[in-house]
Order: C-alpha cells, then sequence, then structure tokens
C-alpha cells in the first residue's frame, strides 16, 4: 500500500518536523545545494541533481574527530536528528557505497552516528541532466536505502514506505492511502554499456590513458563532487605544549600528486595518466571486486565539474 500527499500539505508536514529534525533540503542561492532550511517556502525542488553530492552530511569535507587535554579526550560523533528531503535515486544508491566503505569491513563511529540519525525522503527522478548515465547502472530508481520515496504527479506525489522511521512521519491527516504503483520512465542520452565496462579488462596499458591525460589538471574536481569518492586524510594539530590538540579528518583526491607520496618521497602514482586511469578503473572495476557493486552510480558530476569536460563514458567507448 501506498500513500498520496498534496505538495502544499508535503511542505506542512516539513514545517511541522523541522520542531524535531534539522531539515535539509535542495534550495536555490548560485546554484541549487542541500543545506538546512528555515522554512519549507525556501524549497526549490526545480533541480536534476546539485552540484554538490549529499556526502558532506556524513563524512564532511574538513572535521575534528576528537580532541584532548592532558588525558581527557572528547569525540566529536553527532547525534542532531536530521532529515535529508529530496533525495535524488542516485545519491541514495551512492550513499549505499558509502555504507560499503564506512559500515561494512570497518565501522567508522563518525559515519555511523550521522547515518543513523538521519532520515531519507528520497525523490524519484523524471528528467535527466546532460551528463547522467543513471540508467545504464539501474541506480535510477530504488528498492531500498530510503524511508520515504516520493514520486510527482499533476496532483501531488505518491508516498512508498521504505523503513520503519519513514511509516512514522505518515500523519494521516495529510496523508491517504492509494493502490496507485509509480512507474519510472527515465531516458538518460548519455550510456555506459556492459562491453564498455568490460574493455577495461584489458585496457590497462592502452595510450588512451595517456592521451587523455594531457587534458587533466589534477585539480581533484571530479573526486571532490563525486558522491561515492570517500578518501579522506588525517590531520594532527597539538598545541604548541603538545599536552592538548585534536584530531581532524579533510577529504582529499587520488587526482592529487601528493595523494600517493610515501615516506622517502615516493609517488606511486606520479603521472596524470596514472592518477586518471585509478580513478575511472577504481570506479567501475575495482570496487566492484571487492564489493559486487559498481562505485559509480551515474550521476554524472564529474563529467559536469570537470574543467576540461574529461567524459569516462566517452573514454571507454573510445577503447
Ligand atoms: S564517477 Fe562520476 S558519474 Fe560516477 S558517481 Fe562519481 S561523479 Fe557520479
Ligand atoms: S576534474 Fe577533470 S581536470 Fe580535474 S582532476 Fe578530474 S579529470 Fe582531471
Amino acid at each position: 500500500m501506498n500513500y498520496f500527499i498534496k505538495k502544499r500539505d508535503l511542505f506542512k508536514l516539513l514545517d511541522k518536523l523541522k520542531k524535531s529534525y534539522e531539515v535539509i533540503a535542495p534550495v536555490k542561492r548560485d546554484i541549487h545545494r542541500y543545506e538546512p532550511i528555515k522554512s519549507a517556502d525556501e524549497i526549490d525542488l526545480n533541480f536534476i541533481n546539485t552540484t554538490y553530492p549529499l556526502k558532506k552530511w556524513f563524512l564532511p569535507a574538513k572535521g575534528e574527530l576528537f580532541n584532548f587535554s592532558g588525558s581527557k579526550i572528547s569525540a566529536k560523533t553527532s547525534s542532531k536528528k536530521r532529515i535529508l528531503f529530496a533525495v535524488r535515486p542516485c545519491d541514495v544508491n551512492a550513499l549505499l557505497r558509502m555504507d560499503k566503505l564506512f559500515l561494512d569491513e570497518y565501522v567508522d563511529s563518525y559515519y555511523k552516528s550521522r547515518r543513523q540519525n538521519t532520515i531519507l525522503i528520497a525523490l524519484n527522478c523524471s528528467i535527466p541532466g546532460d551528463n547522467c548515465f543513471c540508467t545504464s547502472l539501474g541506480t535510477h530508481k530504488l528498492d531500498k536505502g530510503f524511508d520515504l520515496l516520493l514520486t510527482e504527479t499533476k496532483a501531488g506525489y505518491i508516498v512508498q514506505l521504505g523503513s520503519e522511521k519513514g511509516r512514522k512521519l505518515i500523519d494521516t491527516k495529510l496523508f491517504t492511502k492509494t493502490t496507485k504503483i509509480p512507474e519510472i520512465k527515465l531516458k538518460c542520452n548519455k550510456k555506459l554499456t556492459k562491453s564498455d565496462v568490460l574493455k577495461l579488462k584489458v585496457s590497462f596499458y592502452h595510450s588512451i590513458w595517456k592521451d587523455e591525460a594531457e587534458n587533466c589538471l589534477s585539480c581533484g574536481a571530479c573526486t571532490m563532487t563525486c558522491p561515492t569518492c570517500g578518501c579522506f586524510r588525517i590531520v594532527d594539530s597539538p598545541c604548541i605544549t603538545i599536552n592538548c590538540g585534536s584530531r581532524n579528518r579533510e577529504w582529499t583526491s587520488c587526482q592529487l600528486k601528493n595523494f600517493t607520496v610515501v615516506a622517502g618521497g615516493h609517488s606511486f602514482r606520479e603521472d596524470r595518466a596514472a592518477r586518471l586511469k585509478n580513478r575511472i578503473y577504481h570506479q567501475l572495476e575495482y570496487f566492484k571486486d571487492k564489493f559486487g557493486i559498481n562505485m559509480c552510480v551515474g550521476c554524472g558530476r564529474c563529467i559536469t565539474n570537470c574543467p576540461t569536460k574529461i567524459d569516462m563514458t566517452q573514454i571507454l567507448k573510445s577503447l
């Protein structure tokens, strides 16, 4: 059984939930971004996907893990209750990939507390962006990972339940029951076929990596805006007396030259071609070898945000 809610009632519900949760939703500033809202009137749902992904709400770009003073240590886990509203299916699928990294083999308590305290209200897409290729990877639709899933109709939204947390949000004064099952008819222009991806198996030494790397600036924009890239570095900041200080975590990128520098100064991926190749193999082969699913969810951000428009789908097609 699904539910139906009118748009104005959905916004009424969000305003009510704001009393108990921090509600983070898409708003239009210079660009569309997910930000904490003061009122549901700020929400702008006229977006395809946002430039910045949602990972920062679970893995902040820069953040303190703990600080110490003498023998007293304070960890900075978060217990803030949040609702992330209007999350696109590719971004929900991206969080399921991040869970593999941060909850599977090694449990990251900082990530875990944020995940456990966040309710995800997902929103199906009706129009793909120019660089989306989620339909090739099956990440444009959801059967798990959300608490509520909304699909827009002319009259309002069909609402599917994904969890007990989602069920508790169903206020019977605002929702009505419906037998309607939403249909997802998304068609992306950009495609990535299985045979394109399979070419990676025999292309490690192909000259294309060197050619493509000629256009790569090693800026890291592709990985910073990728919803599934989760690499970070640890930075310790001791105070001058060394009996106090903090340990901090910051995002980093495999596209940066110093990413693989080890003690003694050796860099394992000294040249841009090796770094570009590593990113694409990691997204489409290495992660799958380890976890059984592609790391890439086809959101297209790495293409859109690359200053020289390096496009992994085109690279694979040219192999
Ligand atoms: S590799 Fe590119 S298309 Fe794939 S998830 Fe990351 S940003 Fe999106
Ligand atoms: S965004 Fe483009 S130019 Fe920058 S590191 Fe990535 S592939 Fe290279």
